[in-house]
C-alpha cells in the first residue's frame, strides 16, 4: 500500500471510523468488516459497520453482527455513521456503484477513504488502496493489513473467527482460490485460537428444512443443462419466491451445485428480483465469467465467480444468456 506511513499516522489518533461493504453482503463482506472493526476497536477507535442491504442468517452468529447498520432498514443511522466518520474503509468492492446510496454518501464525505479489495478493475475513489486480485478474499487482505500496520499482536480469536469465515466462504472451503500464502495465513489463524471446525458448523451446517427444500426445487424443477455448451442454468421466477417464501440468503450457493456435474464448466443462476433480474455466474478453469458479466450484464467480479443484472424480464434474460454462449463455444468445448 502506498502512503502507508500517512495512514499509520492517521490511525495513531482515535478516529470515528465507518466500514462499508457491498449490497447483498456475503461471508467475506461481513467477515472482513467485522474483523477489521474489532481490530480497530482494540486499537482505540470508534467504529460502525454499514452495508446497503441485509446479510444472510448464517452469518448472524458473528461477533457484533447485531450492531451493523443496514441502510435499507435504518437509513438515518447508516447515514449518520458515514457523515460523522473521520475515516472510511470500503471493503470487498471496488466501485461506489456497488453500494448504491451509501456510495453517494462516501463520495460526499471529506474523510479519507481506504479501499481493501480483491476484485478485478478497481476504480480510483480511495486515497489508500490495498487491492490484490490474486488474494482469495478480502479477509486474507485484512489479515495482511493488520500485519502491514505492525499490529499482529492485536489479532485475537474473535478477529480470527471473522477473517476465517470470509476465507472459508469466498474460497468455497478451499476449492476455488488457494495459495501457499493463504494456507500460511490460515495456519497462523488456527495458532491464534480460531476453532475452524466450529466455524464450519456455524456457516455450513445450519440450513433450515425449508432452505434444503428450496435447493431441491432448484435442482429438480428449475435446472436446465445445455451439454453442447457445457453449461448449466438454474432460474427462479417471482412466483417461486412467493410460493416457496424464498428470502434473500436462502439461495446462497445454489449456483455452485451446477459445477459439481461432470462436464459442466459454466453455471448460471438467473433469478427475478423485484425490479431487476440478477445473474450469478460461476465457471471452472479458464472460462472468464467476470468478462462475460462485464460485457453483457453490467456486472463484474472474479474470473471464476461473477455477477450482473439485466433490466429485461426473466425469459428474455435467459434467452439473451443462451444467445451469447456460441461466442464462448471454443473455450466451453475445449
Ligand atoms: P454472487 O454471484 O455471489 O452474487 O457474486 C459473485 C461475485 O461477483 C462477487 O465477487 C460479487 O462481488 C460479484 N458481483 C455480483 N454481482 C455483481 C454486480 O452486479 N456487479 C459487479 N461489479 N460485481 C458483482
Ligand atoms: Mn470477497
Amino acid at each position: 500500500m502506498e502512503n502507508l506511513a500517512t495512514l499509520k499516522r492517521i490511525l495513531s489518533i482515535p478516529q470515528d471510523v465507518a466500514i462499508i461493504s457491498h449490497r447483498n453482503p456475503d461471508g467475506d463482506a461481513i467477515g472482513s468488516s467485522l474483523g477489521l472493526s474489532l481490530f480497530l476497536q482494540r486499537d482505540g477507535h470508534n467504529v460502525k459497520v454499514v452495508v446497503p442491504s441485509e446479510y444472510p442468517d448464517f452469518l448472524a452468529w458473528m461477533p457484533q453482527a447485531d450492531d451493523i447498520h443496514i441502510y435499507d432498514n435504518e437509513p438515518e443511522a447508516a447515514t449518520w455513521a458515514i457523515e460523522k466518520a473521520t475515516l472510511i474503509f470500503c471493503l470487498d468492492f471496488n466501485s461506489l456503484e456497488r453500494v448504491d446510496k451509501v456510495g453517494e454518501l462516501v463520495a460526499a464525505s471529506r474523510a479519507p477513504v481506504v479501499m481493501i479489495d480483491h476484485h478485478l478493475f478497481p476504480e480510483s475513489f480511495a486515497e489508500y488502496v490495498l487491492s490484490d486480485t490474486t488474494a482469495s478474499s478480502t479477509c486474507e487482505l485484512i489479515y495482511d493489513f493488520i500485519y502491514l500496520l505492525g499490529q499482529g499482536q492485536l489479532l485475537d480469536p474473535q478477529i480470527g473467527d471473522c477473517l476465517f469465515t470470509g476465507i472459508l466462504t469466498d474460497t468455497g472451503s478451499f476449492k476455488y482460490s488457494n495459495s501457499p500464502k493463504l494456507f500460511r495465513t490460515v495456519a497462523n489463524l488456527l495458532e491464534r485460537g480460531v476453532d475452524d471446525l466450529r466455524i464450519q458448523n456455524l456457516v455450513f451446517n445450519t440450513m433450515e428444512e425449508k432452505q434444503l427444500r428450496i435447493l431441491g426445487h432448484c435442482l429438480y424443477n428449475r435446472m436446465e443443462i445445455l451439454p453442447e455448451f457445457s453449461t448449466g442454468i438454474i432460474t427462479l421466477t417471482k412466483d417461486d419466491y412467493a410460493t416457496l417464501d424464498i428470502k434473500r440468503g436462502d439461495t446462497e450457493g445454489v449456483v455452485n451445485f451446477l459445477l459439481m456435474m461432470r462436464g459442466v464448466k459454466l453455471a448460471a443462476f438467473i433469478h427475478e428480483q423485484p425490479t431487476i433480474v440478477k445473474l450469478s455466474l460461476r465457471s471452472k478453469g479458464d472460462i472468464d465469467v467476470q468478462e462475460m458479466a462485464r460485457q453483457h450484464f453490467r456486472g463484474g467480479g472474479h474470473k471464476n465467480a461473477a455477477g450482473g443484472a439485466s433490466f429485461h424480464n426473466l425469459s428474455a434474460t435467459v434467452r439473451r444468456f443462451k444467445e451469447i454462449l456460441p461466442q464462448y463455444q471454443e473455450q466451453l468445448q475445449g
